[in-house]
């Protein structure tokens, strides 16, 4: 996949909810060079800001996008950890 084809999905996957991509274009370029370097790497569209600890089972916690509407920085800053998706 390339950073077009990624910026798609994102656009659509905002689209279809309550919140935006980030408007700064550069901090969204960041974010999808990071998630396209870690899928190389691994295979997965791994989060682009988040650590991995190794295991399968916390890999797949980080697939972007993540579950980030559930956490305390959605509600607390609204945005996702890395401010791919922000509140409208
Ligand atoms: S924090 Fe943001 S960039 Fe990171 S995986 Fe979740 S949605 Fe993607």
């Amino acid at each position: 996949m390339n950073k077009e084809e990624l910026l798609k999905i994102w656009q659509r996957f905002a689209d279809n909810n309550d919140f935006i991509l980030n408007p700064d274009k550069n901090h969204v370029d960041l974010a999808a060079k990071g998630v396209l370097e870690n899928e190389k790497k691994c295979g997965l569209k791994l989060c682009p800001c988040r650590l991995r600890d190794g295991t399968r089972e916390r890999d797949l916690e980080l697939i972007c996008p993540c579950n980030f509407k559930s956490q305390d920085i959605w509600r607390e800053k609204g945005r996702c950890w890395c401010g791919l998706f922000v509140k409208k």
